[in-house]
């Protein structure tokens, strides 16, 4: 096949992926380029490896059947690093740590900056233009959604700009935890103390999941000193304040507070509308204000919800060969997000509850601790603390006056439990269903 041949193919090959996988789909797909196509197998260029581990992790699939819908031939799709990065890289030094694995789309460009989280971007900006010496450590907090995700991975993606000879050590608190585990089993705990004790940044998401009593929080600890001491700088994300994590130490909580922390709000109405705006074009699509304003009116606690929503009408528009009018997206998120529309509860969270369990509300507000009560007791905090804008001193307060604490713990736990077992996962759907569907 000639090279012009295959640029035209290529571009087809592009646009088909973009329709069977609208979800995954980027504007920055343009920058993609053929390195190879001969012998059953396209190679595909990117620019940098953020963006080659997202095709591979996620949008496979999707180019495979665009190919081979495109060409009418069996074709395998790989994706690498075009030239431009590979010359990059060897700038490097060889020594130069663990790969970082970093969302292309999570960037400070990328970031709509509002009143709600003003203070945790610019605190997140100054850390990436001078690790170590402005706020160490840099503590960011908020609800699950509000972009503390995204904001580590810009620091680290401006950080390894700046420095490219900077080793630093991006992943979640569980990963850190799995890794450790792993270094005891396999007797391996030096190589696991020089991964992160010799970094010049360390970054851990979700720090709340570290447990009391368990020998990985000492460890942190001790990596935590050795990175303090050393003026190497540590940014850690939770989903409230350090002394809010009812399973930290009392001395992990003083160090966490020696440095900055920052706490990110939900954002208000016009940040949405931003928000909407940016990853509408970041996906390439074309929406009008109008479209934007109702999507950010639906939908206003969590930004994900907000992205769902958007990639809700972004689906029907494709699917259904219409273009995005805010009729089309009423239509989408129609019946979506009521939650967020809506005022539920804690009542209707209760009702829905206690009548999937088949248990009291005298019970779920007694002092009884037996799993059947406890189990329905702490989905309840979940759920209204997922649903609903109280405290958690009013969701303790609902429950039998429970403190803040034992909500928080509440939280921290049914969380885990949905993200590693599949059943909890269902359990929780269907009942948010419920509750969401009660209210109509
Ligand atoms: P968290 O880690 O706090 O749960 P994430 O960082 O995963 O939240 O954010 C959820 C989604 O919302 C991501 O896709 C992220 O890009 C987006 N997001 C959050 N805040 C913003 C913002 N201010 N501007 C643009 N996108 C945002
Ligand atoms: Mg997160």
């Amino acid at each position: 096949m000639v090279v012009k041949e295959t640029e035209g193919v290529f571009v087809d090959i592009l646009e088909r992926a973009k329709a069977l996988d609208p979800v995954n789909s980027r504007k920055w797909f343009e920058k993609l380029r053929v390195l190879h196509f001969s012998g059953g197998l396209l190679e595909i260029g990117c620019p940098d490896e953020a963006t080659v581990q997202y095709l591979r992790q996620k949008c496979k699939s999707s180019f495979t059947r665009a190919a081979q819908q495109i060409t009418g031939h069996l074709i395998g799709v790989q994706f690498d690093t075009d030239g431009g990065t590979a010359r990059q890289l060897r700038t490097l030094p060889t020594t130069a740590g663990p790969l970082l694995r970093l969302h292309p789309d999570y960037t400070f460009e990328n970031f709509v900056v509002g009143p709600s989280n003003r203070l945790v971007h610019a605190s997140c900006v100054a850390v990436s233009q001078s690790p170590g010496s402005t706020y160490n450590p840099l503590f960011i907090y908020g609800n699950s959604g509000l972009g503390k995700t995204h904001l580590l991975h810009a620091v680290c993606c401006e950080a390894k700009v700046r420095f490219a000879d900077a080793v630093i050590q991006l992943l979640s608190c569980e990963d850190f935890v799995n890794r450790f585990i792993r270094a005891i089993e396999e007797g391996n705990l030096t190589s696991f103390h020089n991964q992160f004790r010799t970094v010049d940044m360390l970054v851990i998401d979700d720090i709340q999941f570290l447990r009391k009593r368990e020998q990985s929080q000492e460890e942190f600890f001790h990596t935590f000193n050795a990175l303090y001491n050393n003026g190497k700088q540590i940014i850690l994300s939770a989903d409230s304040a350090p002394s809010e994590i009812p399973s930290l130490e009392e001395r992990l909580i003083s160090r966490f507070n020696w440095g900055l922390v920052a706490r990110i709000d939900p954002p208000s109405y016009e940040t949405r509308v931003a928000i909407v705006q940016k990853k509408a074009h970041l996906r390439d699509l074309d929406i009008s204000e109008e479209v934007a304003e109702y999507v950010a009116r639906k939908v206003q606690a969590n930004i994900r919800e907000l992205e769902g929503a958007l990639t809700t009408i972004y689906a029907l528009s494709v699917t259904s060969g219409k273009e995005i009018t805010l009729e089309l997206a009423q239509k989408a998120i129609k019946g979506q997000n009521e939650s967020s529309a809506r005022h539920i509860s804690i009542t209707d969270i209760i009702e829905v509850v206690t009548d999937h369990f088949g248990v009291r509300l005298s019970y779920l507000q007694s002092k009884k601790r037996s799993q059947s009560i406890t189990l329905p007791r702490q989905i309840c905090m979940y759920l209204a603390r997922n649903l609903t804008r109280h405290s958690l001193e009013e969701i303790g307060g609902h429950l039998g006056g429970r403190d803040h604490t034992t909500v928080m713990h509440a939280c921290t736990k049914i969380d885990r439990e949905r993200r590693s077992d599949p059943q909890m996962k269902a359990t929780l759907q269907q009942l948010s269903r419920q509750i969401t569907e009660s209210l109509q």
